[in-house]
């Protein structure tokens, strides 16, 4: 962390607060690994003659991008396989697959080139849902990432936990042992409802209160999860959890794309934040989440990738993009995500899930200094009118040049400074080896 001021001078600063501003030819200025003004570029070398200088004449600079839902220790099964619905892509590929190779070091290997994709996409913190959390954790302070890291719960026994007690207790040893760490934060993870009894859900309640931690829950993904709830107990998985007292704004619900009145009802009531998955959603065909619908009726909606395994990739650019396009043929309302909510929805939205809105989320004076420069000046974004339309519907990710969290520059001209891409990519095609026999 710097103690000495950094002036970085851009050519649009985009706030992305409540009031998004676009600022052109301003400066913010860093210090101590925070925001610590935000000023026209002409005045910042008066007001701090003594501080470092960096121009980005033909950026945007942005709030690093939040992927508010995750599942980076899968990395190495991107396009392991494609094309099938959710239930028999998971029955019949990716838990057989995890069976066989998620431990340790695969999900340590799996996270650190998972952060190299993110960081080289815009993204500074992710909330993630696997297993083995302390390698996840482990690779996140040496990538130096922010990473919220889900105690995952599931009523069957991995490599990580036997027992619904052990992947509880492993669980809350992880969030002791991590909690001295800013950018390390523990929550809750039950997996789905078909796979967490709701006695086990009520546990989870209860410790969460207790230990004042966010509960993560892919809700209401599919049609299948729907019917095998009305099948199972005669009531759709939103009644259920509400029933057991499980939904607060402490919840983030992830998918959301099947809702009916009584849900719509039920949410609005009790308010838990929603994470957009639309990518993950069309590739699983899955349904769409109706976002225009759940904003009307108060709820905050952040946007995720999901895994690679069902993306394929952890892109917030594309991610933004796919939300808006989804949202105008869902409702039929070209109106309906305009581009500077499908920012928001990647930034302080996703801020607001997490319950990290006080910090994170926008250039604010006294928020940390996470935030990305983008190069508007290339082909493929001019000529340019407005800053966040080419950044939502005509950029790509290989435009974001730089990357900052607390000051500190994670990706310099494209290229990684915490991590070693050349070994990354090894580690990658080691495990490809291993998996493809
Ligand atoms: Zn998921």
């Amino acid at each position: 962390m710097q103690s000495q001021e950094q002036i970085i001078h851009a050519k649009w600063l985009i706030t992305c607060e409540e009031d998004n501003k676009i600022l052109e030819n301003h400066a913010l200025v860093l210090k101590n690994g925070k925001i610590h003004a935000v000023l026209p570029s002409k005045n910042a070398s008066i007001q701090y003659p003594s501080a470092t200088t960096s121009h980005y004449s033909q950026h945007a600079i942005v709030p690093g991008f939040i992927n508010s839902h995750t599942h980076i220790g899968m990395n190495f099964f991107r396009g392991l396989a494609d094309d099938l619905t959710l239930m028999d892509w998971l029955n019949n590929h990716i838990w057989p697959a995890e069976k066989q190779w998620v431990q340790q070091d695969f999900v340590h290997d799996a996270s650190l080139f998972a952060m190299a994709e993110m960081l080289r996409s815009g993204t500074t913190c992710f909330n993630d849902m696997y297993f083995f959390l302390d390698a996840t954790a482990q690779a996140a302070l040496t990538a130096g990432i922010r990473a919220h890291i889900g105690i995952t719960v599931i009523d069957f026994p991995t490599a990580w936990a036997s027992t619904t007690q052990e992947y509880l207790e492993k669980g809350l040893a992880f969030h002791e042992a991590y909690k001295k760490y800013d950018n390390i934060t523990a929550t809750f993870a039950p997996h789905a409802i078909y796979t967490v009894s709701e006695k086990t859900l009520s546990t989870i309640k209860e410790l969460a209160d207790q230990h004042q931690l966010k509960i993560n829950m892919h809700i209401q993904e599919s049609r299948d999860e729907i019917e095998q709830s009305l099948a199972q107990t005669k009531k759709r998985p939103i009644r259920r959890l509400h029933d057991i007292g499980f939904l607060s704004p402490q919840v983030i619900a992830i998918h959301m794309t099947q809702i009916d009145d009584e849900d719509l009802t039920i949410l609005q009531h009790t308010q838990p934040h929603i994470v957009h998955c639309p990518e993950s959603n069309m590739k699983l065909a899955s349904g769409a989440c109706p976002v225009m619908q759940l904003q009307a009726a108060g709820l905050n909606i952040a946007l995720g990738t999901d895994s690679v395994a069902s993306n394929n990739n952890l892109d917030m650019i594309g991610e933004m993009r796919s939300a808006a396009l989804l949202a105008k043929l869902q409702s039929g309302n070209p109106k309906a995500v305009d581009a500077e909510q499908a920012l928001k929805m990647a930034t302080l939205q996703g801020a607001k899930a997490l319950g990290i809105e006080q910090m994170f989320g926008s250039l604010t004076v006294g928020k940390a200094a996470d935030f990305i420069a983008i190069d508007l000046a290339q082909i493929e974004t001019q000529p340019l009118y407005h800053p966040i339309s080419q950044i939502v519907y005509a950029a790509s990710r290989h435009q974001i040049t730089d990357v900052w969290v607390a000051g500190k520059q994670l990706l310099k001209n494209r290229q990684l400074t915490t991590l070693d891409e050349t070994e990354l990519l090894n580690k990658a095609h080691f495990w490809r080896e291993k998996i493809k026999n």
